[in-house]
């Protein structure tokens, strides 16, 4: 197989793919469960659970994450499903958190739990924390989610605050006719320390919004109508800049991701790992390749390599559509 790692000039291999961008991102599923059942993730009766056999144990996780380290991974990011459902996480937020050249470690959760387990998550190693709170209004979020949790993701949201959690992103998806109306999230912005991300809507196996589709372009109008923004010449976490603001006089800022209408995917610097272990070189991609043999029955880190290298190779350059995710998102992790 044609290698795709390049030497730097520490001795270390970095994955480049075949458009030359560098790999140095791992999004990583650690279960496809959750406590919740957002409308645009999936539906009211959830999605066929993985068995327990076939997710990934965590020394199975942390072996992944050490090898990719070696390659040049440099950031990632614990997601599910609901991450923190999964029992014992803090132990492998702590096995992460000490990897050598592992610079980043980030988890995404809708917060519910948050409250309870921000403390020992950061005694753990955790610095950072995304939320995925699409609104601060307990009807609408209500109609979002299924559930009447709002008041306990807030709690952890809080809690995040508290600890001293940097940054602190939220993921906002943005449905017409819903949660169009984005002022709560601008005055929180101004409020605290918080970097709000509205999210174009992608249809992945759940409820059917595209006619409700908000483009990025509706809400910078929105946004720009109503607060005086800042472009942001930094990057907040490790994310590339574009279409990212600071708030006057706020403590927060802005972004807008806008996966269908302003899919960039030259700044694509990432793989997923799925909880069932593959490597999925693209969300818009249903081609996904099984890292389980180089983990079971024996760890084969030769074999881990190549795969990663593989799964570097197949990214696609540009894939801006696509009809067939093969994975709801709660399977994928966003
Ligand atoms: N449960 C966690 C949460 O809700 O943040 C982590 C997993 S969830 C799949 C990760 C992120 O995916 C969510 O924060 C949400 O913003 C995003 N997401 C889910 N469904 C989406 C969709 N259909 N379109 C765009 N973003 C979506
Ligand atoms: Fe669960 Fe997150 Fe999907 Fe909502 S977006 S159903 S919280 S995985």
């Amino acid at each position: 197989m044609k290698s795709l790692t390049k030497k730097s000039g520490k001795n270390t291999d970095i994955l480049q793919d075949a458009h030359g961008r560098i790999i140095n991102y791992l999004r990583i599923s650690v279960t496809d469960r959750c406590d919740l059942r957002c409308t645009y993730c999936m539906p009211a009766e959830g999605v066929p659970q993985l068995n327990h056999s076939e997710i990934l144990r965590f020394e199975e996780i942390e072996a992944v994450v050490r090898v990719g380290a070696e390659l040049g991974i440099k950031n990632a990011r614990i997601t599910g499903g609901e991450p923190l459902t999964r029992a014992g996480i803090t132990s492998l937020i702590q096995k992460l958190s000490v990897i050598p050249g592992l610079k980043d470690l980030s988890i995404t959760t809708n917060g519910v739990l948050f409250s309870k387990m921000g403390f020992p998550l950061r005694e753990a190693g955790l610095r950072r924390v995304n939320f995925g709170i699409s609104s601060l209004n307990s009807d609408i979020y209500y109609k979002l989610t299924r559930s009447s949790r709002l008041p306990e993701a807030l709690e952890g949201l809080e809690a995040a605050i508290k600890l001293g959690f940097e940054p602190i992103k939220l993921n906002v998806v943005v449905i017409r006719g819903i949660n169009e109306d984005l002022s709560d999230f601008i005055t929180l912005v101004k409020e605290k320390p918080v970097h709000v991300r509205f999210i174009e809507y992608m249809r992945i196996g759940a409820a059917d919004y595209s006619s409700s589709f908000v483009p990025a372009s509706e809400i910078r109008r929105q946004i720009g109508a109503a607060v005086e923004l800042e472009p942001l010449n930094a990057p907040v976490g490790c994310g590339p800049i574009q279409n990212a603001w600071r708030v006057s006089g706020g403590q927060g800022s802005i972004a807008i991701i806008a996966p269908v209408t302003e899919h960039v995917c030259e700044y694509c610097n990432r793989l997923r790992l799925t909880a069932d272990g593959h490597l999925r070189p693209c969300l818009f991609s249903a081609d996904e390749i099984d890292i389980k043999p180089a983990l079971r029955p024996a760890f084969n880190t030769e074999m881990l390599k190549s795969l990663f290298v593989e799964a570097t190779q197949k990214k696609p350059g540009n894939l801006r559509e696509t009809t067939d995710f093969g994975r709801s998102m709660s399977q994928i992790g966003g």
